[in-house]
């Protein structure tokens, strides 16, 4: 397991000096799902080469979907700045970068998700979505709920 320093996004734009956050690499027990964790905004980075493999797999081709907008936060591996798309449903904002395709959640945002993902998985019929928002948010989904499996 190898240790890599994350710029966490979120203490980044709050003026915290780099690498001061002490961002956790970790894996998911019992997954193939490694995330970084910041312990002091409670974030979440997803790495981006999970999400490329599950699209391959699925045949498709990975991009940003069109809606999202550049915001504030930039990628904590040095691409630049992240875009951001809503979460349907929600006021989270996933934020993505168009390079490398790693997610970054904010903890609250992560909290929000968490919320209306148990309620999705209570409507008896789950209504499909659509475009390549829906399958990046369906992967997120799956990865929380492996999360809170934890
Ligand atoms: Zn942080
Ligand atoms: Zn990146």
């Amino acid at each position: 397991m190898t240790a890599r320093i994350i710029e966490c996004p979120r203490c980044m734009i709050d003026g915290w000096p780099r690498g001061s956050c002490d961002c956790k690499r970790r894996f998911v027990k019992g997954t193939g799902v490694i995330i970084d964790w910041c312990p002091r905004c409670e974030g979440i980075w997803f790495d981006g080469g999970e999400l490329e493999r599950s699209f391959a797999s699925a045949d498709r081709q990975i991009e940003i979907p069109h809606e999202a907008l550049a915001g504030a936060f930039r990628c904590p591996l040095g691409h630049g700045p992240l875009r951001s798309f809503h979460y349907p449903d929600t006021l989270a904002l996933i934020e993505m970068c168009e390079h490398c395709f790693g997610i970054w959640l904010d903890g609250g945002q992560f909290r929000e998700i968490r919320i209306v993902r148990k309620h999705r998985a209570a409507e008896a019929e789950k209504k499909q979505r659509e475009g390549v928002r829906g399958a990046i948010c369906d992967w997120i989904d799956a990865k929380i709920a492996e999360l809170s499996e934890d």
